[in-house]
């Protein structure tokens, strides 16, 4: 019986996994991929993400992650009328497949049981404890007091338990190499209807010039990514000598209120998987805040009494508060800069 199973070593679960094992709970950290597994990602750590590093994990990013420019210098947004925007702000350029793994590797460290090329199937709740059907080489079932779900944007194992809305946002960026009369240290986003349903953005990592699109319809891909390095080709000179890789991917589509789903009985939700994603690139701060609030919330919790669930989801909003309450600010401030987030403007 562990304390707490962990569903997805991503930055969520993690930042949750590190927390608990390092004040001595039994945690097993699943990870349905092989470690280190690709998430698509434009691997910007703001600087909060870096002081949550340095807090929850007790190290600074450590540069065999890093990407270049290793520093980022910040973000240039693009309204819909074609107006600039500029946020200078200290950041890191990372990959997401040597950061997460690195975080993965911290939480095991810290006494967490990994085990990747794990799927969690699904949750059942018994008398005592939860139990967890997992595939590996072999189907089996782990049982744990409490589950902790980070399995990121689609939540397979949380829609098993409750019945949520489908709303994602499904992203394609492509790796290219080539030119650009653009700064390499900064996060571009244009939020022009004719260049995406949502935003189209630039970036540099490596050698790779990424430009990517998301829409709310896949079909719609294809268009939207023409119009945009039509766009770029006429606005900053982009030339692309090779195109190395492309990659689709979901995220959430967040609707107006930021609803969050926290859990079910004795399994807590959090990351992207609770609905938690701040807009502007900050979707790795609100993961690492959110697991290490769940995680802190499980600590909070009497251990000797029968499990109080009450008290648990009550700590586990008031530790979230702050994090939702600036993720409502966020989307209502890109809500005032572009229509195209109008809905999400606090009325
Ligand atoms: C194109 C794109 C660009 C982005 N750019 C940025 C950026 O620059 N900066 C930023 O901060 N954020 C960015 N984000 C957002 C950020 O990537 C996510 O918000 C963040 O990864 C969420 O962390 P998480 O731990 O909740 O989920 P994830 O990072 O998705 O981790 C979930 C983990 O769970 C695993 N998993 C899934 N199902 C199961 C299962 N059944 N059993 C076991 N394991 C499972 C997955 O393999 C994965 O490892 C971007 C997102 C996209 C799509």
């Amino acid at each position: 019986m562990y304390d707490v199973i962990i569903i997805g070593a991503g930055p969520t679960g993690s930042s949750a996994a590190r927390e608990l094992a390092s004040n001595g709970y039994h945690v097993l950290l699943v990870e349905k991929f092989k470690m280190p597994r690709n998430k698509s990602c434009s691997g910007v750590l703001i600087k909060k993400s870096m002081d949550l590093v340095l807090q929850y994990f007790g190290e600074e990013v450590p540069a065999f992650t890093m990407c270049q420019p290793t520093d980022n210098k910040g973000m240039i947004f693009t309204n819909d009328k074609g107006k600039e925007y500029r946020y200078e702000q200290e950041g890191l350029n990372i990959w997401r497949s040597s950061f997460d793994c690195w975080l993965a590797s911290k939480a095991a460290q810290a006494g967490a049981k990994l085990r990747d090329e794990t799927v969690a199937l699904s949750c059942e709740e018994q008398e005592n404890g939860v139990l967890v059907n997992l595939k590996g080489t072999t189907s089996y079932s782990e049982m744990a007091k409490l589950v902790l779900v980070c399995d990121g944007v689609i939540g397979s194992v949380k829609r098993k338990l409750i019945h949520t809305p489908q709303n994602y946002i499904t992203t394609y960026q492509t790796f290219n190499r080539g030119f650009i009369d653009l700064d390499r240290h900064y996060f571009y986003a244009y939020l022009q209807p004719k260049l995406s349903e949502y935003d189209a953005w630039f970036n540099v990592k490596d050698d790779y010039l990424i430009f990517g699109v998301s829409v709310k319809d896949p079909r719609n891909i294809k268009h939207y990514y023409s119009e945009f390095m039509e766009y770029m080709k006429k606005q900053y000179n982009a030339k692309i000598t090779e195109q190395e890789k492309d990659e689709r991917w979901l995220m959430p589509h967040i609707m107006p209120g930021c609803p969050i789903e926290y859990g079910y009985n004795r399994v807590l939700f959090a990351g992207e998987t609770a609905g938690f994603l701040n807009p502007m690139g900050e979707g790795i701060y609100a993961g690492l805040e959110s697991g290490y609030a769940a995680a802190r919330a499980i600590e909070e919790m009497d251990w000797n009494d029968d499990l109080n669930l009450e008290a648990l989801y009550s700590s586990y909003k008031s530790n979230t508060a702050v994090l939702r309450d600036y993720m409502t600010r966020q989307w209502d401030f890109v809500g005032s800069m572009s229509e195209t987030f109008g809905h999400m403007k606090i009325r």
